[in-house]
């Protein structure tokens, strides 16, 4: 199924990434994303060495957990309020946070389980209306008013570009989720990662400062 071949294609392409930007490949992440796929295919690329998996749905995060621990799950897709008791004691991190109604949930069932909970404030940069994310010029009262959960670590922001033809063309976007996480830094000194990059633009992500990326087509694909 080429599910190696594509692991390491992927890779390849990161390391390349990461010298023209001259970056270390060590401080980039690569989550592998399993919501097309079975359990069966998830493991194998936990047997291929990946230690990272990102589902977007609540279900399908507590299935997978349970059917393949010892490796860290992440949370990546819209969160519904009522989700929350079964996202919290699954997530390594929770990716797409934007509203603090979703904070007060995730800061009490992490209580419950003493557990502080790492969350990536998701920013919607590109403006689209159909996008999930806060506003960049809401993120400041919004960080603000984030401080008051005590089990709740914000770690870093994440954004999702438009779906284009040409990557080049929302470069901008990774660069400006940049520009916002140098911005608030100086503030908030544990906001250092950068969830962004998809099969389709995660070399242009790692260029403009990606930490983490969330790559599921381009390793799965041709699979099962
Ligand atoms: C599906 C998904 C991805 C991975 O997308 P690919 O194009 O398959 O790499 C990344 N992030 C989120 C939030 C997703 O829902």
């Amino acid at each position: 199924m080429g599910l190696a071949e594509n692991i390491e294609f992927v890779y390849k392409n990161i390391r390349q990434a990461a010298r023209r930007a001259n970056r270390n490949e060590a401080d980039i992440q690569l989550v592998a994303v399993t919501k097309q796929v079975s359990i069966e295919t998830a493991q194998q690329a936990v047997k291929l060495g990946l230690k990272n998996f990102g589902e977007n749905k609540a279900q399908e995060l507590l299935k997978k957990r349970q059917a393949i621990p010892g490796v860290q799950w992440h949370f990546i897709g819209r969160i519904q309020t009522n989700k929350i008791k079964y996202i919290v004691p699954n997530s390594e991190i929770i990716h797409s946070v934007w509203r603090i109604k979703e904070l007060v949930e995730i800061d009490k069932r992490a209580c419950n389980l003493k557990k502080i909970q790492q969350v990536l404030i998701e920013v919607n940069v590109s403006g689209e209306d159909t996008k999930a994310g806060i506003r960049p010029e809401d993120l400041k009262s919004f960080l603000k008013e984030a401080g008051r959960f005590k089990n709740v670590k914000l770690i870093g922001f994440m954004t999702m570009a438009p779906f284009v033809e040409d990557p080049e063309s929302i470069r901008w976007v990774f660069r400006k989720l940049r520009e916002l996480r140098d911005e608030y830094q100086g503030n908030y000194p544990n906001l250092v990662h950068l969830s962004m990059g998809m099969s389709n633009d995660y070399e242009i992500a790692v260029e403009e400062g990606a930490t983490i990326l969330r790559i599921g087509t381009a390793i799965f694909k041709g699979g099962s």
